[in-house]
């Protein structure tokens, strides 16, 4: 358990801030009200009261109770118990999922229980020792994410000066920091994701101990570190996190590229962040596989040009970079082969679409990738890589009406070297 003393909290009644019921989702409302009808202590917690103060749109709403998992189910019909390293109740309305956590209590310092886990490291494994509302707050992670909209009386309760913190735009660490994040590293991730997310600053001791824990990020199993960075980088502050992951020292142990330093890297990176928060902003759809093309595309340049000086022809070379690529970015995190396999092709079709104006360029239109390898290759250019005059070529093939669209072919080139079989058969595949 860390050092934070668990302080009598300031209520705040009904008259004295702005949230109002109306702003509580219909669902959110009738599980509180079912909670509390059945005589359980129920509470909108975490974003959802963080964003509702700051007058945002909150993403979700989460619920906390002294309920047990099993008398949540017990209220609700349509309620099913998830998760292992912290068991929590979902509640269904229809595609709607409101999540409600049993209050949390507070671990040994270090051991194994039926209940609780924590490594020697003081890492929290397992999490499920309940606890009252006092021991939830102090359990929490910032100061503006301990806060509780009590459904009985329509207070709100602040334990760790939260209420402060929002009017002076901080993310502070409730408790000792690096404590803190030595029992979940995600928590530093977390940090830079609400700061960037709210325009906020990181509190300089909650910003302190990061660059020297970056590291322990890589204890966190893969799936969930590859989660956090997609809620980092693909949620509509990408740019912005990206920026504070590099001044924090946390980009290294997330982004595979080792030259993550160099200024072409990061100005490519940024052109692509930049284009992904304005999609998120437009309600258009975001990919991880055409994030990470980016995230990795000068690693992927490089593992080629490697390739090709050891003499590998041009597609085995295409083939071996997108492999080094790849694998370089899943010693970090691994990439589900759903996202890793569209993003090699993001890759391998950016040559094609460079070179290719002859007959076989109609048929890359109807490639499944060729829509998100044509963004790709139009963010390149703005970038500013050398693309030739590929971009507004394809820009126009598209648009050009599909009877005139082979007058912009260039003709098929005469006495040109018979392609290879194996060349035939990859091109005979896309
Ligand atoms: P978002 O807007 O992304 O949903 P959130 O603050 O609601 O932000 P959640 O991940 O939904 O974040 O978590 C809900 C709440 O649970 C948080 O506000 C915080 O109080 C607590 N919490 C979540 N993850 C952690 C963690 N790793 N350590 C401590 N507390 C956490
Ligand atoms: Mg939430």
């Amino acid at each position: 358990m860390h050092d934070a003393v668990i302080s009598r909290p300031s209520i705040i009644p009904r008259a004295e801030h702005c949230i109002s019921r109306s702003d509580i989702s219909n669902t959110a409302l009738k599980v509180l009200y079912g909670l509390k009808e059945a005589g359980f202590e129920a509470y909108l917690v975490g974003g959802g009261v963080r964003d509702l103060l700051l007058g945002l749109k909150p993403k979700d709403f989460d619920v906390a109770t002294d309920a047990r998992p099993e008398q949540v189910k017990a209220t609700f019909r349509n309620c099913r118990l998830i998760g292992r390293r912290f068991r929590l109740a979902h509640v269904y309305f229809g595609r709607d999922i409101i999540e409600v956590a049993t209050f949390r209590g507070a671990h040994a310092e270090s051991g194994d229980s039926a209940a609780g886990v924590v490594s020697a490291n003081g890492q929290i494994l397992r999490d499920n020792v309940y606890g009252d509302r006092d021991e939830d707050a102090a359990r929490r992670d910032f100061s503006v994410n301990a806060l509780y909209y009590n459904i009985a009386d329509f207070s709100v309760i602040d334990y760790f000066g939260g209420i402060e913190d929002l009017a002076r735009r901080r993310i502070r660490m409730i408790g000792d920091a690096a404590q803190r994040y030595r029992e979940d590293p995600v928590r530093m991730l977390r940090a830079v994701r609400f700061a960037a997310k709210l325009g906020f600053d990181i509190d300089p001791d909650t910003a302190a101990p990061i660059r020297d824990l970056a590291a322990t990020l890589l204890s966190v199993p893969s799936a969930r570190r590859f989660d956090e960075t997609l809620k980092l980088l693909l949620s509509g502050h990408g740019q912005a996190s990206y920026e504070l992951l590099g001044r924090l020292g946390l980009d290294h142990a997330l982004i595979a590229s080792p030259q993550v330093e160099s200024a072409s890297t990061r100005t490519f990176h940024r052109q692509g962040l930049a284009n992904t928060d304005e999609r998120v902003a437009a309600n258009k759809p975001v990919s991880p596989a055409f994030l990470f093309a980016v995230l990795l595309w000068p690693v992927f340049e490089e593992s080629v040009a490697r390739e090709a000086a050891a003499g590998a022809e041009e597609y085995a070379s295409l083939m071996l970079g997108a492999q080094t690529a790849t694998r370089q970015q899943n010693e970090l995190a691994i990439i589900p082969k759903r996202f890793a396999l569209p993003m090699q092709e993001i890759w391998t079709l950016q040559s094609r679409l460079e070179q290719r104006r002859s007959r076989r360029a109609l048929r890359l239109l109807s490639h499944p990738r060729f829509r998100a390898a044509y963004d790709f290759l139009a963010m390149r250019e703005a970038a500013g890589e050398a693309v030739g005059d590929s971009v507004a070529w394809w820009t126009d093939l598209q648009q050009a009406h599909p009877e005139q669209r082979k007058d912009l072919l260039e003709p098929e080139r005469r006495g040109r070297r018979r392609r290879s079989k194996k060349r035939q058969a990859v091109a005979d595949l896309s």
